[in-house]
C-alpha cells in the first residue's frame, strides 16, 4: 500500500478522534479510517454509553460502510489517546473488533497503527492479529 494512502488514513483517523468525544468513561478517544477497495474512506470514533455495550471506533467505521453497501475493504487506520494527551499512541483493535474485522474482510486486510510522538507506523494483516480464528465456512 502506498505511503501516501497510509498517511491519509492516519490523518483521517486522528482528525475524527479529535472531534465530538463520546468517551466519558474511558476518556480514551479512538479514531478509525476504513478504506474500501474502490477508494472510499469511512471514519468512526468510539462511542460509550451508560450500559456496557459501547462501540469501538473500528466497528463504527465498518458499520457506516456496511450499511451503505460496501463489502470490500483494504485497510483501516486506528489511533488512540487519552483526551488530555498531546500525542496519539499505538493503538490496535481489541479482541472483539479483531473478530468482527476478520469476518468482514479477506486475508491481507491491513491494520495500520500510529505512534505520533515518534512518528512510527506499524502495519499488520488481520490474519496476524487473529490467527486460527473462528470462521463459519
Ligand atoms: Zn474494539
Amino acid at each position: 500500500m502506498k505511503n501516501e494512502i497510509v498517511r491519509r488514513l492516519i490523518q483521517e483517523a486522528t482528525d475524527i478522534a479529535k472531534k465530538n468525544f463520546c468517551c466519558p468513561y474511558s476518556n480514551f478517544t479512538v479514531g478509525a479510517a476504513l478504506l474500501t477497495s474502490d477508494g472510499k474512506i469511512y471514519k468512526g470514533f468510539n462511542v460509550e454509553n451508560d450500559a456496557i455495550q459501547s462501540i469501538c471506533a473500528e466497528r463504527t467505521a465498518f458499520t457506516k460502510a456496511l450499511t451503505e453497501g460496501n463489502r470490500d475493504f483494504r485497510a483501516i487506520a486506528v489511533v488512540g489517546k487519552d483526551i488530555e494527551d498531546i500525542f496519539f499512541r499505538r493503538t490496535i483493535p481489541c479482541g472483539y473488533c479483531r473478530q468482527f474485522i476478520r469476518e468482514y474482510t479477506k486475508d491481507g486486510f491491513t491494520i495500520i497503527s500510529y505512534d505520533e510522538e515518534n512518528d512510527i507506523i506499524k502495519t499488520y494483516k488481520i490474519e496476524e492479529l487473529l490467527p486460527e480464528s473462528f470462521r463459519k465456512e
